[in-house]
Parts: structure tokens; C-alpha cells; sequence
């Protein structure tokens, strides 16, 4: 199994990490060839101004949205999530606009906009997970077709699922907790 990893910005660094760590093999992604023979690709945390402008200017967008379409597994974390939702507020460009959900960016607010908060998410395992929230954008409406995997305990949705797309609003790649990260690799796997 081969992972793909946009490395264009943000947070990329720490999934390789993680992967590795889980015995798969990760590679960067900065151009459009380099998606070719992926089994997968995360897209990491970061910033989705700058992630969303340089996946343009890369000539990345279109590929990446084509290959969502087609149930090509793509993970994405925090900014990543923004990147893949239909819509998202405050973000000059478009989103790829592959996963059912509306995002608001920043919607935690500045006093709050770092957390880490422990959360149940019961497709992973019974044991709560490290939530870690860095400027994490707060999920709205999520269109039937997606799964919301985790709430915050005001409801919130955290984490989603809409077939091969995978998507939270957190940082999993920032804790030692290999398990959502694996819950990834097995829908990779399910082909
Ligand atoms: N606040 C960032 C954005 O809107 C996301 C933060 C993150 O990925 N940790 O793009």
C-alpha cells in the first residue's frame, strides 16, 4: 500500500510519521504525476488559503477532485477537511467540493482556538481519543450520505465519513494514537 501526502504546506511532516509508523509506505506529494499509483492520500492540517491557492497553482486541484469523485480514498485533517467540504466560508478559493458537509472556518473563535479534549468515537475503539484543535473549523450542515463518526459533546460534528472520503476536524497526526490514522488504511484497503 502507497499513501500519498500533499506536502505543499502545513502539517505533512507528522502523517508520514504516523504512516510509517503503521508499516505503510509515504510519499510527498507536490505535483499532479506524483498521484499516479497512490492507493490514498491525506491531505494535512495547515492553512487552507494558502493549501487551496497552491493545489491550483500546482495543477493539483482538478486531479485530486476527479480521483475523489471516482471513490479514490482521501483523509483530510482540519484544513484539510476545509479543502475537501462542498462549502466553507471565508476561503477566496474553492474547496474541492467532493464531501457533503459546510464548513466554517476559524468557528472556535480566537480565545478558544486551541483545545485538546478527550472524545469518543466509538468506529475506532471504546477507549476516548486525544482530541487536539488548532483554529479548527466547526462542521454545519452535513447532507445525508455522510456519517459523522464523532460530536464534540455540544453536538458538534468532528469527524465525518462519506464513503472513501475521511475527513476531522482535529489532529490526529499530533498524538501518538495510531488508531485513526489505521481506521484510514483499513477503508483504503476495502477497495
Ligand atoms: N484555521 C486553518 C484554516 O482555516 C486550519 C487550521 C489547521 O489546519 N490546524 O485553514
Amino acid at each position: 500500500m502507497k499513501i500519498g501526502i500533499l506536502a505543499l504546506q502545513g502539517a505533512f511532516l507528522e502523517h508520514s510519521i504516523m504512516l510509517r509508523r503503521l508499516g505503510v509506505q509515504a510519499t510527498e506529494v507536490h505535483l499532479p504525476s506524483e498521484l499516479n499509483g497512490l492507493d490514498g492520500l491525506i491531505i494535512p492540517g495547515g492553512e487552507s488559503t494558502t493549501i487551496s491557492r497552491l493545489m491550483i497553482d500546482y495543477g493539483l486541484h482538478q486531479p485530486i477532485k476527479k480521483r475523489a469523485s471516482r471513490d479514490f480514498p482521501i483523509f483530510g485533517t482540519c484544513a484539510g477537511m476545509i479543502l475537501l467540504a462542498k462549502k466553507a466560508n471565508d476561503l477566496p478559493l474553492e474547496p474541492l467540493g467532493v464531501l457533503g458537509i459546510e464548513v466554517q472556518r476559524n468557528a472556535f473563535g480566537r480565545q478558544k482556538d486551541s483545545f485538546e479534549t478527550s472524545l469518543s468515537i466509538p468506529a475506532i475503539g471504546e477507549e476516548t481519543f486525544p482530541g487536539v484543535f488548532i483554529r479548527a473549523p466547526i462542521v454545519g450542515k452535513v447532507e445525508p450520505g455522510v456519517t459523522i463518526l464523532c460530536q464534540l459533546n455540544g453536538g458538534t460534528p468532528v469527524a465525518v465519513k462519506q464513503k472513501k472520503l475521511l475527513a476531522c476536524a482535529f489532529h490526529p497526526e499530533l498524538t501518538d494514537d495510531l488508531r485513526f490514522h489505521a481506521y484510514f488504511l483499513q477503508m483504503v484497503e476495502e477497495k
